[in-house]
């Protein structure tokens, strides 16, 4: 099968780890039989000093052609002066509105070999884990193009008060519900709507919503939790969760506090979701979002959760772990090859087992021989665990 990605390497590091992050996904492609086509696209500082702005119209409309998207990072300090509308990550809002991406997944679990990075005790994480190991493995399902950060602002005629509106319609509601059961169908089967129905009548109908819909997926265990006590059970007992939906501001929130116990940013991929892929390989498969144990077949963005770290940029230091991991997820989701992402996850996980380390994760396992090595051999070693699988 044939796949385009448009490909947005970005600035900083963003093309030092967008580079393993392909090179690994071209890996894939020879042990499974696929071919992935790039298609390199400007946005971001580098579009700014070529085309004069952070998305280029053709960058947005070449996007849109492609089955799925992967992006580096952008931005810089060089570009930090110009206006508001001119800054490199107005290509980020650009590029998430313009594909119509609505559903952001957050994944953050915790990984044996870097326990040391969470700052939870053994106790909390192991208590609060179903298999009784010390660790979680949770899914943020965010509502990303609606809610308060889009909804109606302004301030009192003399600026003595302002305001911000929270509006959801059923129908904003119910589509990212159903890409988070579509998630937890492929996972442990167990979906937390996260709301403050006790207070605020959007969440109400965030509630309402979630009820009626939760009888189509009966495989699917749903529960409820208000977001003040979400945000504790999260650090009383993360390993309860296995995927979270969420409005956009309370997601927000809650995915940042997630990825903090998992301790390291360079690790950390990310998904922006919108509707049916144009041509991806996993419509044609049949594989469309269905039922709650389908994937979830549909376009998307995928980017590591990182910045474009100019601080370390052209070091070859910067950790590639969180871009091949986004490139794992597009294949999940946007292609429905489970297979070939679960063997990027495993290849990942071998060669954290044999003690690699780029920097930014090192001395985070608490004890075991660890190798620092740099971007380069990073991705090299994440191919070479794919070729021994
Ligand atoms: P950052 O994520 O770029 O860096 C924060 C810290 O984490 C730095 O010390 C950096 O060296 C380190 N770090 C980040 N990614 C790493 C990796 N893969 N490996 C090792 N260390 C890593 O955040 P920042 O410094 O606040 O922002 C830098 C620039 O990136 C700014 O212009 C900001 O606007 C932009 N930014 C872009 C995105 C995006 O493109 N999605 C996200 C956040 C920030």
């Amino acid at each position: 099968m044939n796949y385009s990605i448009a490909l947005v390497p970005g600035d900083g590091i963003g093309p030092e780890v967008t580079a393993p992050a392909t090179a690994v996904l071209d890996a894939i492609g020879d042990k499974y039989g696929h071919i992935f086509n790039y298609v390199e696209l400007e946005a971001g500082g580098r579009a700014i000093d070529s085309a004069g702005e952070p998305l280029p119209k053709e960058t947005l409309e070449t996007a849109k052609q492609c089955d799925a998207l992967l992006l580096g990072a952008v931005g810089g300090p060089q570009w930090e002066t110009l206006p508001g509308h001119l800054r490199p990550e107005r290509a980020l809002l650009g590029l998430r509105a313009g594909l119509g991406v609505f559903a952001n997944l957050r994944p953050a679990a915790l990984l044996p070999q870097l326990r040391a990075a969470c700052p939870l005790k053994d106790e909390v994480l192991t208590a609060s884990n179903a298999e009784g190991k010390p660790g979680f493995d949770l899914l943020i399902v965010r509502e990303l193009t609606g809610g308060i950060y889009f909804g109606e602002q302004g301030r009192s005629a003399d600026g003595s008060s302002a305001y911000d509106t929270e509006t959801y319609s059923r129908a904003e509601i119910e589509r990212v519900l159903r890409t988070g059961y579509a998630a937890a169908g492929s996972r442990r089967k167990k979906l937390c709507v996260v709301d403050k129905a006790n207070v605020l009548e959007s969440s109400r109908l965030w509630r309402e919503t979630a009820q009626a819909l939760s009888r189509e997926y009966a495989d699917i265990e749903t529960s409820y939790l208000y977001v003040d006590n979400a945000a504790m059970q999260l650090i009383r007992a993360p390993g309860q969760f296995d995927v979270i939906v969420t409005s956009n501001l309370f997601g927000d929130i809650l995915s940042d506090e997630a990825s903090v116990l998992t301790g390291s940013i360079g690790m950390l991929a990310s998904a922006s979701l919108g509707g049916p892929a144009k041509s991806g390989g996993s419509a044609k498969d049949g594989a469309t979002v269905k039922d709650g144990s389908a994937v979830l077949g549909v376009m998307g963005m995928y980017e590591p959760i990182h910045g474009s770290a100019p601080d370390i940029a052209g070091k070859d230091i910067a950790n590639p772990l969180a871009a091949i991991l986004s490139a794992a997820m597009m294949l999940r989701y946007s292609f429905g090859l489970e297979r070939e992402a679960a063997a990027i996850e495993t290849g990942v996980n071998a060669v954290l087992d044999a003690g690699l380390r780029t920097r930014d994760i090192a001395g985070r396992s608490g004890g075991g021989t660890e190798k620092i090595v740099g971007t380069r051999e990073m991705g090299e070693a994440v191919i070479n665990a794919l070729e021994s699988q």
